[in-house]
């Protein structure tokens, strides 16, 4: 009987110890899931400084470009701690929902309004041209609101990635071109992708996507989209990291009509 009641007692320290290794364990493993979206939030943090500092020309091209490396390293990490897959181009979805390439400005002459002035993320200059694409969506009397569908096209995020910088604050009067933009980074490509002229953003910085996935409402926001005259839009650009530490502007326009177009829900 003694026997019995000592086997009953060391199953129980046993049991026990396991389940306090299990929740010891789990805990160590969502404290460095925390540590993981903290670093990331920071390398996030540190872009928009970059980013903001470049714009306002309180930091040199040669100093943002050491900085910037900074940012890889725990970007990477946060996106492989989710074990997600490394989307190529040939997952991408076209940014616009209920749009193709054709709605994309320009012709072949004029290289679909892609003007590369040499410059690049880090060396801005007086005129930096026109590296991005525009789509347009039909809205003939310019209130933001698709002709066909009466409400506000959907932006689709291209690529994989995570959310790294975003502004919700823009409003009338605001000198800020881009308007209420997105900064993804795509961790499969090294690439940098802007979305600007967004109303309503539906991600913000350390959200991952993946292509297709809703991220904003397009709108006309931006000191130039706003006005009048100006044709609703998407302004969008590429960048991709190189050997040389350069965030050069990509010429994507085959990419994007190569890009899978996402119908409209309702059609
Ligand atoms: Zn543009």
């Amino acid at each position: 009987m003694k026997e019995v009641y000592f086997i009953v007692i060391a199953c129980i320290l046993l049991l026990n110890q396991a389940c306090q290794s299990v929740i010891g364990g789990s805990d160590e493993a969502s404290n460095r899931a925390d540590a993981q979206m903290q670093e990331a939030l920071a390398a996030c943090n540190n872009f928009v400084c970059i980013n903001k500092a470049l714009d306002k020309q309180k930091m040199l091209p040669d100093e943002a470009i050491i900085k910037f490396d900074s940012i890889f390293a725990p970007l990477n990490q946060y996106y492989q701690s989710k074990s997600l897959p490394y989307y190529s181009d040939t997952a991408w979805a076209f940014p616009v929902q209920g749009y193709t390439s054709k709605a994309i400005g320009g012709t072949p002459k004029d290289k679909f309004g892609f003007v590369d002035n040499g410059c690049g993320f880090f060396d801005r200059g007086i005129n930096p041209g026109h590296p991005a694409y525009d789509i347009f969506i039909r809205d003939l009397n310019n209130d933001g609101f698709d002709d066909r569908t009466k409400k506000r096209a959907t932006v689709l995020s291209m690529t994989g990635g995570i959310v790294i910088a975003t502004e919700p604050g823009w409003k009338p009067g605001d000198t800020g071109r881009g308007g209420r933009y997105i900064w993804i980074y795509d961790p499969a490509t090294k690439g940098f992708l802007y979305y600007a002229h967004n109303e309503d953003l539906f991600v913000k910085p350390g959200d991952i996507v993946k292509p297709g996935q809703a991220i904003s409402t397009l709108g006309r926001t931006g000191s130039n989209a706003r006005k009048e005259r100006s044709q609703t839009h998407l302004h969008f650009c590429y960048y991709q990291y190189n050997e040389h530490g350069i965030l050069k502007p990509v010429k994507f326009y085959n990419r994007l009509v190569a890009a899978k177009p996402i119908p409209n829900n309702d059609n």
